[in-house]
């Protein structure tokens, strides 16, 4: 683990403090702080702002629009803005800029490189991911929709679900089996539909709350050109595995000063409602406090890897493991301080929560309350359960027998 900053890295560092002092209003109170409409206009202009000075796709290359830096520049800038409490983008850029776009850059040939990155980073495509699917979900290979090639077209049959920002992309990028007659892993292919293709439906599930965040996507006959396959054809299960692992280096520097501004929230909760004087509840919070430090730790190990190495490997199993299963004991503790009291959401709700409330935000029980339902809950679900992860680090840290196969 490297302690000591780099050099190049306070220097751009000095940049960006330049770019957020001139940028952002003298007064800013965090992203937190706005009210839902304000919150989502500022995010979208603000993302402007960020592409217009070149600071979005900071490691990706200059022929595809990107800032020509490199991973070190990418880390302190997330660090920056967070610190700043400004996002870099909406959420659903973790699919298109992180996921998509990183893979892209890997995987892409030339001309889909050329014709697809400077696009994601000026927001005219945005992405959504088609993995999921109602048999296939921890067991990804396992999933059944399929693409067959008739007269130079990948035509898509089959089934997706809990696909996030389904009804605002407009493109999807799909796991389909395109050759059945293989062990599972082996005859997947990695595909880009547009999701203006006639033979695609998305159906939004109404969620407990109200709300529809997640979708069912639907292919009947969908009919793409063969050129949109990302990696070899029958090839896709490594571009998948490559894509699920990417960007968690800057995810190491953003958790532990997320989690420091909702530690700190935490704190005040227990203040406000009385309670930050009994002893049980001071030793559940000196808890969570460890645990963000370790965090901090954790991620600055981490990042040392990925600055070295690139990628992480195992070590972004770890990370996902020990933020999502942090973050639901300090949630729950947040109800627990509340009591009956956080049985009646009131207050602020959260405009835009990504994994916590926004930086900035005033703390309320309806805030609490969206945190613990809706994000801490499900943190140990996507992008891999925790068995999942324990399994991946069993097998590739720990040296334990490989689960047994049935392909
Ligand atoms: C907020 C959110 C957003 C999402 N967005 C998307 C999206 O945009 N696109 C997309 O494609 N998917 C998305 N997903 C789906 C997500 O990837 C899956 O939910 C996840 O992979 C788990 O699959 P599953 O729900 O089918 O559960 P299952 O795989 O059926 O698992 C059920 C339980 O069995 C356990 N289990 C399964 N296999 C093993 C094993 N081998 N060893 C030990 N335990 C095991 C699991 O850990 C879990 O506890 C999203 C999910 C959430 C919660």
């Amino acid at each position: 683990m490297d302690l000591r900053p780099a050099p190049e890295a306070e220097e751009f560092r000095a940049r960006v403090r330049a770019f957020l002092a001139e940028h952002l209003p003298a007064d800013w109170p965090g992203i937190g702080a706005l009210p839902t409409d304000d919150a989502a206009a500022f995010v979208t202009s603000w993302r402007r702002t960020l592409y217009e000075n070149g600071l979005l796709g900071l490691a990706w290359p200059t022929e595809y629009g990107g800032g020509g830096m490199t991973k070190l520049e990418q880390v302190v800038l997330v660090e920056e803005c967070a610190r700043a409490m400004v996002p870099l983008g909406p959420a659903s850029d973790t699919v298109t800029v992180k996921m998509v776009g990183n893979t892209l850059l890997k995987w892409g040939t030339e001309e889909q490189k050329r014709r697809f990155l400077p696009r994601i980073l000026s927001g005219e495509d945005t992405w959504c991911q088609g993995f999921s699917e109602p048999n296939a979900g921890s067991d990804l290979a396992g999933l059944s929709t399929r693409a067959a090639l008739e007269g130079g077209e990948w035509v898509i049959d089959g089934q997706k679900i809990w696909t996030s920002f389904a009804t605002h992309a407009n493109w999807i990028f799909v796991l389909a089996r395109t050759d059945p007659t293989v062990p599972k892993h082996r005859g997947i292919s990695f595909l880009l539909c547009p999701m203006e293709t006639p033979g695609v439906e998305v159906r939004p599930i109404r969620m407990l709350t109200g709300g529809s965040e997640f979708n069912e996507v639907f292919f009947d006959g969908a009919r793409i050109p063969e050129g949109n396959v990302v990696g070899p054809v029958h090839g896709g299960w490594a571009v998948a595995m490559s894509l699920l692992g990417h960007e968690r280096g800057e995810e190491a520097a953003l958790n532990p000063i997320m989690f420091r501004h909702e530690y700190d929230r935490l704190v005040a909760l227990a203040r406000d409602h009385g309670r930050i004087d009994e002893p049980l509840i001071r030793a559940r919070l000196a808890w969570c406090y460890e645990r963000v430090e370790i965090m901090r730790l954790l991620g600055l190990r981490i990042l040392t890897q990925y600055l070295r190495d690139g990628d992480l490997g195992p070590a972004a199993s770890i990370s996902k493991l020990y933020w999502s299963e942090y973050h639901q004991v300090a949630a729950n503790l947040a109800m627990e301080i509340m009591g009956v009291a956080g049985l009646v959401p009131a207050g602020h709700v959260p405009p835009r929560a990504y994994r916590t409330d926004d930086p900035g935000a005033p703390n309320s029980t309806a805030s609490w309350e969206h945190v613990w339902m809706l994000n801490a809950a499900s943190g140990t679900v996507y992008a891999g359960t925790s068995q999942v992860q324990r399994n991946i680090l069993g097998e590739s840290i720990l040296g334990l027998p490989k689960e047994p196969s049935t392909a």
